[in-house]
């Protein structure tokens, strides 16, 4: 087993998830076997418990974590299988080594940072080598150098480096190399102050990516090579792509990423087959067709909130050689303004996940003007549950008809709390999470779409479909045609008589990968294309 660590200076949001992702790409393309998890040094247990504005979307495994975004692109850029052992909290840490401490495993020492909670964190790096097997074990650690609160996960790697010898493991440092517009020059300060306060804890990077908007000239070059202490060839360009993330692969394995980390780690592959990878970004790049699609939430300014769903719709484009043009809509501007001025002229209208009531009567808005205009409407989570609640305000005729989650006196509470949640008291992990069976009705959009009577989805939620309304619904023509097996809890909905009106309480988005669309996305992004026919791009 080969480890590399990821590490990032100078400032965050630098892209390091994606570089250790494609990097990922890249091995695996050259046959390799590899593991991805992702290192987060704050003290909650998981992002579950945390507001998008803060952290934005949590990634859902299929065994329930709650886990870091970054997890969704391991799982997009590879074929990785993660679990809740590949994210790991400092809160997990201080948790595990406090209840040992209770525990009395300690033997009456004195618990310290080093080495009890350097030695929890290679613990797990052990237990995920142990579990998952594999060939290379990519490890990004959260945050930036010089965070106080990562100090105990680069003491750990450093320990763990020294331990698994030389040629066992490789540093990755990723750095900004900014460009100052006024001497227009690129600027190696950061990154060199960076490399001198990782060495000053104790590791040397092997290789340094440098996030650039300007090619990085020979001179740049050579001067990250000597104040890093790194031959040439680890100095590796990241610059920013201009069309799609997916391309980032391709320009590390031009920058020769791949070459230098197998070497490094004395890993014997062939070169890397990239024309999948390369066709689909193509595919991503020149679309022959364009499609509008409005996605309405609460969390719309933020890049972050929605990244799965974003991605998925890329995903279903490309599948059918379709630019998507996102059009995002803040649900609470239909409240003030209706929906003709912000959803008029979209060819299909997305409702993602969501909690609260800030921003659902807008939804709400939004359900029934995609269902009375023909317009193609996905809901995922919450918007399957917006759009019963439409139904039934506007079909049904139950006036007040809402979810208990906005209004536990609700007149007609056709979205309720799931029973077993009732006796929920703790947040944290709690919800319905992870991987759960539905089972499909044959003849319905979804039947012809997943081409199978049962799927495997994961979900998130505490609520569902109350069962009390659910033949008052049918009767007036909504399908239900996915369920529990137990034929318990709804799973999907949808309109027999509409384009494509259909919404799940599950989240598809995290199923979508590059080059296998989910099918409930394909079939929403072919529908939005056949609305007023498909549009050449518009450049
Ligand atoms: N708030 C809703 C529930 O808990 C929907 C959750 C979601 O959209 N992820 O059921």
């Amino acid at each position: 087993m080969k480890y590399i660590f990821v590490t990032g200076g100078v400032v965050s949001s630098l892209g390091k998830g994606l570089a250790a992702s494609s990097l990922g790409t890249l091995l695996e393309l050259r046959g390799l076997r590899v593991i991805m998890q992702k290192f987060d040094p704050y003290l909650n247990i998981d992002p579950g418990t945390m507001n998008p504005y803060e952290h934005g979307e949590v990634y859902v495994l299929d065994d329930g974590a709650e886990t870091d975004l970054d997890l969704g692109h391991y799982e997009r850029f590879t074929h990785t299988n993660l679990s809740k052992l590949n994210n790991l909290t400092s809160g997990q840490v201080y948790q595990s080594v406090l209840d040992k401490e209770r525990a009395g495993k300690y033997k009456g020492r004195t618990v310290q940072v080093i080495p009890h909670v350097t030695n929890e964190i290679k613990a797990r790096i052990h237990e995920v080598a142990e579990k998952m097997g594999g060939d290379v074990i990519i490890t990004e650690i959260g945050g930036t150098v010089g965070d106080i609160e990562g100090l105990p996960f680069l003491e750990a790697i450093r320990q763990f480096a020294q331990e698994a010898g030389p040629g066992n493991v490789v540093f990755v440092h990723a750095t900004l190399v900014p460009y100052i517009k006024a001497a227009q020059e690129l600027k190696t300060k950061p990154t060199q102050q960076s490399i001198a306060k990782l060495r000053e804890i104790g590791i040397a990077p092997h290789i340094i990516l440098c996030r650039t908007e300007h090619p990085l000239d020979l001179d740049v070059r050579e001067k990250i090579s000597l104040f890093g202490n790194v031959p040439i060839e680890s100095v590796v360009e990241v610059r920013d792509v201009k069309n799609t993330i997916y391309e980032v692969p391709l320009k590390l394995h031009e920058e020769r990423l791949d070459d230098n980390v197998c070497r490094l780690l004395g890993l014997t592959t062939p070169q890397p087959d990239l024309g999948r990878w390369r066709s689909f970004v193509q595919r991503v790049i020149h679309p022959s067709h364009h499609v509008r699609i409005g996605v309405v939430g609460k969390y719309i300014e933020l890049q972050d909130a929605y990244k799965s769903i974003y991605e998925a719709l890329t995903h279903a484009g490309a599948a059918n050689d379709c630019k998507v043009d996102i059009v995002r809509v803040d649900a609470e501007s239909i409240e003030k303004a209706g929906p003709e001025l912000y959803l008029a002229g979209l060819q299909g209208i997305l409702i993602p996940g969501g909690f609260g009531d800030r921003g659902t009567e807008g939804k709400i808005t939004a359900a029934r003007y995609a269902r009375e205009k023909g317009v193609p409407y996905f809901g995922i989570c919450l918007g399957m549950q917006i759009a019963v609640i439409e139904f039934a305000r506007n079909v049904c005729g139950l006036k007040n008809a809402t979810s208990t989650e906005f209004d536990k006196a609700a007149e007609h509470p056709v979205i309720s709390l799931m029973e077993e949640q009732k006796k929920v008291r703790q947040l944290g992990g709690t919800m319905r999470l992870g991987t759960w069976v539905t089972d499909l009705v044959p003849g319905s959009k979804a039947f012809e779409l997943y081409h199978s009577a049962t799927i495997t989805e994961r979900h998130r939620h505490r609520f569902e479909f109350n069962s009390d309304y659910k033949e008052r619904m049918e009767d007036k023509g909504m399908l239900i045609s996915g369920t529990s097996p137990k034929g318990e809890l709804a799973e999907i909905i949808e309109l027999p008589d509409h384009p494509y009106f259909v919404a799940c309480q599950f989240h598809p988005e995290f199923l979508s990968k590059p080059n296998h669309p989910h099918p409930l996305f394909h079939g929403f992004v072919k529908a939005a294309m056949q609305r007023h026919g498909a549009q050449e791009p518009a450049c």
